[in-house]
């Protein structure tokens, strides 16, 4: 078999702060034009313990009351109208749902989107919001057609190759040019904290042709690399290397800013990325 070499990409990331909230921004498209992006912070909301404190799932056992709260709260940071969320309806898989102004509140206040761990558009009126609590976050833009993607990626939608699903339909849709788009990825579970069973490493090592995607772990036992992978399928799907970057912020390590299902034993909130095209009106 064919050995592939992870090739690095650049790491980093900047956290803005607005009234108690904190925002995750990837360095590299942070110095994009046309595009808004960010991952939320467990820090600046009003849930309970072990929901503590900005919870934006609906998902887990925390009341709906402060999920929602907490949505009003993170928008208003963020400078963006919750009304403009469309939330992703995730089922581990790599379908890829095209969206516009019509779906507006899917998912948030109105019926959820059909199952889906991907989302695009090209309409600025929208912004897409994906939920993770370790799965990995994959932002595309592309600044040609002016059009943007948002994945949830679990180790099983990373299998499926949901991030490269997301440039092909991007292109089918948009006329998007791979070689033209950007790629961000953000906080996920890290390749020294994800453990997994030793035939799912085997999978990641088979699917993406690369060894480096098993690490030794305990007995039956291996850690794989979810960001790596990502990557990976992103370069398959023709992206240049230099223009996928990541954020670098593992969600089990850093208990400060992140709530991780796999850290807390599945007692714990969610925090979503999200991302949207600015208005070219209000443009800066
Ligand atoms: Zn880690």
């Amino acid at each position: 078999m064919k050995d592939r070499t992870v090739n690095e990409h650049a790491r980093g990331f900047t956290l803005v702060s607005i009234g108690g909230v904190s925002i995750a921004l990837d360095s590299g498209f942070s110095r994009l034009d046309g595009v808004r992006h960010g991952f939320s912070t467990r820090l600046g909301g009003v849930s309970p313990a072990p929901y503590d404190s900005l919870n934006l799932s609906l998902t887990r056992d925390d009341s709906k009351r402060n999920v929602l709260r907490n949505y009003r709260v993170f928008f208003d940071a963020a400078g963006l109208d919750h009304s403009s969320a469309v939330l992703v309806n995730h089922e581990h898989g790599a379908n890829v749902v095209r969206v516009n102004n019509a779906n507006a509140g899917q998912g948030l206040v109105r019926e959820p989107l059909p199952f889906c761990d991907a989302m695009i558009t090209n309409d600025p009126s929208l912004t897409l919001v994906t939920l993770h609590a370790d799965c990995g976050c994959c932002y595309l833009y592309d600044p040609e057609h002016r059009a943007i993607g948002l994945a949830h990626a679990g180790w099983k939608g990373t299998l499926k190759r949901v991030a490269q699903r997301m440039v092909e339909r991007m292109s089918a849709e948009f006329g998007s040019e791979p070689s033209r788009m950007h790629a961000a990825l953000g906080p996920c579970i890290c390749r020294s904290c994800f453990e997994v069973g030793e035939e799912i490493a085997d999978e990641f090592v088979k699917e993406f042709s690369c060894a480096a995607l098993k690490l030794p772990g305990r007995k039956g036992k291996a850690y794989t690399d979810i960001e790596a992978a990502l990557a990976l399928q992103l370069e398959d799907a023709g992206l240049a290397p230099e223009n996928i970057t990541s954020m670098g912020l593992c969600t089990y390590e850093r208990e400060d800013l992140f709530f991780s299902y796999r850290r807390d034993k599945g007692q714990t909130g969610a925090m979503i990325g999200f991302l949207k095209l600015e208005n070219r009106e209000t443009a800066k």
